[in-house]
Order: C-alpha cells, then structure tokens, then sequence
C-alpha cells in the first residue's frame, strides 16, 4: 500500500468543502452519477471505435446501494475504470488551469453554492461534503488489476492493489467485472442520504436522463393484513428513464423533461432560461438540444472556460471538449448535437474541418439566434434578463462573426440617455421602462435632421452620464448610447454604421458640428474668431499635452472638457494599446 500526498489545490479544495460547503448537499451525488455515466459512455464509445476494445463486454449499468445502519452509500458503474496511472492523476490532482481562480472564487463566494463545483468539474472530491471516508475500487475495461483507493479527505489517500473479491458485491453486475464502485461512509448528520425515498428523490431530479439504467437496490418488504412484514427480500428497481431525451418527437416531451434534462447535462439546479430543440432531416439528419442558462457560466470570461455542449454520433458521446461546435460567442450555451452522418471513429482533427459538422453549426448558430430574436420580440422582460447576462458576448460576435453581423447587431442592447416611462397597462399594472435600448429603437426615437447614431465611451455607466460630452445632445434633445462595456470601445468603431447611420462618438471633435443649425453654426464662428486669442493662450500654456483648443459648442454648464480628434483612437484605446507598450 502506497500513502499519496493531495495535490496543493486538492487539499485546498477539500478543506473548503469539508468545512464551509452547506447549501445543496444533495448534489454530491448527481456528481457521482454523472462520472458513472461519463465511465460508461467512454467504453461505449471504445467499444464501437478501437479494436483494442471490441472484445470487452459492454453492459451498460448503474447500481446504487446503501447500508442505513452502517450509513454507507455505494455508486456501482460497468464503465471503463481506472489503472493506478488513471487514479493518481484523476483523484489526486485537478489538471485543469484555472483551478487556483475558482478556488478563489469559491471561497469568496458567500454563499458557499456547491453548484459551482459541478460547473467546474471537481465533481468527485464533492462527496467529501457528505461523507467522512470513501474507499474507490476500480478496474480499467481490458485490464486485469484492481486497484483501491481510500482516504478521509484530510491531505492524503492510500492507493493499494485489489482482487475482484474487493468490489462491493452487486445483485446483476458480474463478478470480475471492469469498472468503478465509490463507497461513501457518511458523516452522522448526512445520514439521511442513506435511504431509499432520498436517494430516489435525486436521481430523478438530477440524473433521470442518464442515458443508461440506474437501479437503485433495497430491502423490499411485504405485509400481511395486520400490518406486519410478512416477507423481505432485496430488490433492485430502475429509477430512471434512461433514455436520449433528444431522441423523442416534441409532442412527447414536456416542459418538465426539458428542464430536468437541462439539470442533469448542465450541472446547474436552476431552470434554464430558455431551450431549443431542433430534428433536421433530408440531406443531413442530426438532431440539436440547446439550452441557455438563467445566469452566465461563471468561468465565461476565463480563456480555458469549459465548453457546453456536448457532440454525439447516434446516441454515441463522442467529446465535450470541442470549443468548436458553436462559435466562441455563443459559449454560454448548453447542450447536445447529435449527427446520424458522421462516422464513429471521428477524430478530433477531422472534426475541425468536418464539412458535415461545419454545416450543422452554421444552422445552429442561425437558430440560436433566430430564438434570441423571438425572445426579444415576445417577452421584454425576460430578454433584458438574457441581456443583462449574455451582452457582452454577443457584442463579441458581432466584432468577429461578419456573416452573422445583422442578426447580432439587432440583439446587442445598450444603455441610452433616453429613459423611457413606466407603461401602465389596463388594471394599472405597472410595466417598467425597458434598461435597455436596440439601434432599432434608438432610430425610431431620432429627430427628423439628424444623420448619425451618437454613442458615448470611455468609462462607467455613472461617470457617462454625467459627462459634460452630453450636454449639447442633452440640450439639442439628441439621444445619446450610454457605452460602459470595454469592448463597446473596439466593437462600434469596427461597426462605422448602423443600417443607413454613422455610428459617431460623442467626444469627438466631428461631432459638434452637426448638432448646430445653420444659424447657430454662424454665430458660433464668430465667436469662435473672437475667442481664438484666448484659445491660443491656453494651447500655449497646456503645450504638448494637448493637439488644439477649441471653442465647444457642446458644453451649456460646465467651462471645458477634452474631446478626442476625429482620427485618433479613443483614450480607452490609447490607454489599452499603452499598457500594451504601443
Ligand atoms: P470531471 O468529471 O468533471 O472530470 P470529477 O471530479 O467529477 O471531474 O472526476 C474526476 C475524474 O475522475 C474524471 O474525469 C474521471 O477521469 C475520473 N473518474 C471519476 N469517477 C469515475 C468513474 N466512476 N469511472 C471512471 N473514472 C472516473
Ligand atoms: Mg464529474
């Protein structure tokens, strides 16, 4: 028997769920559901694609037992399994960068929300929440030795060599037999996890659309008529539904399997925002289940942010480890593709450059879209809760998806000096003014003469609104987009226009002159001429910090402020290509 130390983060990790993580238990065993099914969807996956494997016996299933007395709760699967190699690296280390961000961030978080632990995919050690030990035995498929792992979750683990016998015995799972079984020993107060109504209660809300069986094992009684047991025996019955729910014709599903689907693929305990199912037939048949979380990924912004969907080739996983299934962009999605033309032994490098995926993804994308589209239209509030989440990404888009470059711009929304009043409808029912405005509503609202779409950056939404810039606009009656988002600064310059609209900065020394009418324009000349003297004297004083002094027809109230050249980059730019030594 060999003690192995945790890895740094490991430890740090554990010592966060073993003392601080309250809230949500209970998905400690979605998490050991869901590495079963992922075990057995690798085999299944070998076992159809690699020679190697073509021989090994593939019988799909997923037994759970559990002991009340001895407050044990054990998770059998006949999935690949693990070689010692397999089980230092896997429950011992977390290899995925990143891990020292989310440790952060799961400390700081105040509510100690164990679902981020699933999102990140550390979904094992979170079994340390409920339990005080847990012994792993396991055997890789086409390998001989078994291999037991145990520990308490305190800084180290014991890895020895096993025998078949070790496995906990399982009624329908053949002894000798490759895979995995966690044994869980829970702490007294998590006990209740050990029963049969519990355990039930969870598999079906987390993990009813695991595609394989899940048989949950217990003592079933028999009474006579006085109520007393008349017989007992141990039973084992299929708790879940087991099946590709993406597979059944719409008219069978309900709102409910869409939502509990979502739980079990995603990982998250809310509802989905919104989802959409797609079946394609004809010259290329595949079907797509996508889904849009409530609340944005929370490693959205990180550069090694886990992919969300998930690539099947007839019912058969393939990989959820392609950023490429659906444009950067649209990252926060969920979900499944599954393609009946592509061939199973599709390698990731193919896949890049597959013509058949490349096309799925391109209907995907325009689908999505279409249904953000529907949500704008149809349910105002609901869409600036998706704006609120998913702006920033779709601005992304926008900057880099030129094909799709209309559709987007029709989504993105923007803060504006325009504030809208409160409708009341018929039963005085107030509907409040929308956050939010479209370049759509923005020209809806624009006066007669006016030729541009004005926008203002440069800093936070507070610091904007205040900006003498918009005093002019202000006074003139010219709404003006309130841009608060770093990337508005790259996005709407590489825009230039908006259907027939220049898209113009509100600080740029261009744009005074159209706000002024013609009467305006000469008197503001002469003063101009009249204050050049003064202007002079200020340039000479300021000297190379500044390009020119102007007389600004933009201010009402405040004496001065810069403005940025028509041609020269914004400062946000300036001070972004500075700090990249530019
Ligand atoms: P994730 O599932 O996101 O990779 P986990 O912490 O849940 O993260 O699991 C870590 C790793 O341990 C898995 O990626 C897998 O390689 C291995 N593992 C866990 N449970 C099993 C199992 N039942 N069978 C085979 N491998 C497993
Ligand atoms: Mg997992």
């Amino acid at each position: 028997m060999a003690t192995h130390q945790f890895q740094t983060e490991v430890n740090q990790l554990l010592t966060l769920i073993i003392h601080s993580m309250y809230s949500n238990k209970e998905i400690f065993l979605r998490e050991i559901v869901s590495n079963a099914s992922d075990a057995l969807d690798k085999l299944k996956y070998l076992s159809l694609s690699d020679e190697a494997y073509k021989s090994v016996r593939f019988d799909p299933r997923i037994d759970i037992l559990f002991d009340e007395e001895k407050k044990t709760l054990t998770v059998r699967d006949t999935g690949i399994g693990m070689n010692s190699d397999d089980v230092v690296s896997n429950l011992g280390t977390i290899a995925r960068s990143g891990t020292k961000a989310f440790i952060e961030q799961l400390a700081s978080d105040a509510k100690k929300d164990s679902n981020l632990i699933g999102q990140f995919g550390v979904g094992f050690y979170s079994a340390f929440m409920v339990a005080s030990k847990i012994e792993v035995f396991t055997k890789k498929a086409a390998d001989s030795k078994v291999w037991k792992w145990t520990s308490d979750g305190k800084g180290e683990y014991d890895l020895s060599e096993a025998d078949d016998s070790a496995f906990p015995l399982v009624e329908g799972v053949g002894e000798g037999s490759h895979g995995t079984a966690v044994v869980m020993y829970l702490n007294d107060d998590d006990k209740e996890f050990a029963s049969r109504w519990k355990i039930e209660d969870i598999v079906k809300r987390y993990s009813d659309h695991i595609a394989f069986p899940i048989y949950l094992h217990y003592l079933k009684k028999e009474y006579d008529d006085k109520g007393k047991v008349s017989s007992e025996a141990m039973t084992a019955e299929q708790i879940n539904d087991a099946s590709a729910i993406w597979q059944k014709p719409k008219s069978e599903l309900k709102e409910e399997d869409y939502k509990s689907f979502y739980k079990s693929l995603s990982h998250d305990s809310e509802d989905p925002l919104l989802y959409v199912h797609t079946k394609a037939e004809g010259t290329q048949e595949y079907t797509t289940l996508f889904y849009v979380p409530q609340k944005a990924p929370f490693d959205m912004f990180n550069a090694d942010y886990k992919s969300g969907v998930k690539l099947f080739v007839k019912r058969v996983f393939i990989t959820d480890d392609d950023k490429e299934l659906l444009p950067v962009y649209l990252r926060f999605v969920r979900g499944i593709i599954d393609s009946e033309d592509l061939p199973l032994n599709v390698s990731r490098e193919i896949l890049q450059q597959n013509r058949i995926l490349s096309g799925i993804q391109s209907s995907s994308v325009k689908k999505l879209l279409g249904e953000f589209k529907k949500l704008a239209e149809n349910d105002r509030a609901k869409y600036e809760k998706f704006i609120t989440e998913y702006n920033r990404p779709l601005k992304e888009g926008l900057y880099g998806d030129y094909a799709h470059r209309e559709e987007l711009s029709e989504l993105v929304r923007f803060k504006s000096t325009w504030v809208g009043e409160d409708e009341k409808d018929s039963d005085g029912n107030v509907k409040p003014a929308p956050q939010w405005t479209s370049f759509a509503d923005y020209a809806s609202r624009m006066k007669p003469e006016q030729k541009a779409i004005y926008y203002l950056t440069g800093g936070d939404e507070k610091t904007l609104r205040q900006s003498p810039h918009l005093e002019a606009f202000r006074k003139k009656g010219i709404e003006v987009l309130i841009m608060a988002d770093e990337i508005d600064d790259i996005v709407i310059p590489s825009l230039g226009k908006h259907k027939e609209w220049d898209l113009k900065a509100a600080n740029r020394a261009g744009s005074d002159d159209e706000l002024g009418s013609d009467e305006d324009k000469k008197t503001a000349e002469e003063k101009e001429k009249s204050f050049k003297p003064v202007a002079e004297k200020i340039k000479k004083a300021l000297g190379d910090r500044v390009k020119d002094v102007h007389l600004s027809k933009r201010l009402s109230d405040s004496p001065s402020c810069i403005v940025v050249d028509e041609n020269d980059p914004s400062l946000q730019m300036e001070r972004m290509m500075r700090a990249m030594g530019q």
